[in-house]
């Protein structure tokens, strides 16, 4: 029986996605190297875990975009909840995707990786504003965000 992993990666799914004899056969290497994790075929990059690393369409930078992923994977991450723990997260998954990337010949490019991660901080700090004060917030272990303003009002009005 063909396990169910290597059935999720296969030729024709890579071509269908736009990639090149050269990708593939990177992919191909990495796949058989982590043989524990499943790799499968998404819209995009992304990394489901405990175990899934999602392939997207080929792009700029698909290898070491893939190899972000799997550092996630490698790195066992799991609790994304708290914001600042993710940011946190991509770092290191970064730092693991440079790691892999040297292993696997893949070159790095140091302005794609400040730029993803300049996409996550702005998203940060859009998230942590408050909509109605404009205050920056804060954020619970349970991933709610709070304003040292508004939701003191809050409480405030329970109360009453
Ligand atoms: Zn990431
Ligand atoms: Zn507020």
């Amino acid at each position: 029986m063909i396990p169910r992993s290597s059935a999720d990666f296969t030729r024709e799914k890579a071509i269908q996605n736009g990639y090149d004899e050269e990708v593939t056969e990177f992919f191909e290497r990495v796949i058989s190297d982590f043989s524990d994790y499943r790799f499968k075929f998404g819209r995009k990059f992304a990394y489901r875990p405990p175990r899934t690393i999602m392939i997207g369409p080929s792009e700029p930078f698909s290898e070491l975009l893939f190899l972000h992923e799997l550092g996630h994977a490698v790195l066992k991450h799991k609790d994304f909840r708290m914001d600042v723990i993710r940011l946190k997260m991509e770092n290191s998954a970064w730092e693991e995707a440079k790691k892999l990337a040297l292993k696997y010949g893949i070159k790095v490019d140091e302005d794609l990786i400040q730029d993803e991660l300049d996409t996550y901080r702005d998203w940060l700090h859009k998230k942590s504003r408050c909509p109605d004060c404009g205050l920056t917030r804060f954020q619970t272990p349970d991933g709610q965000y709070h304003c040292p303003r508004c939701s003191e009002f809050m409480l405030d009005d329970n109360k009453k």
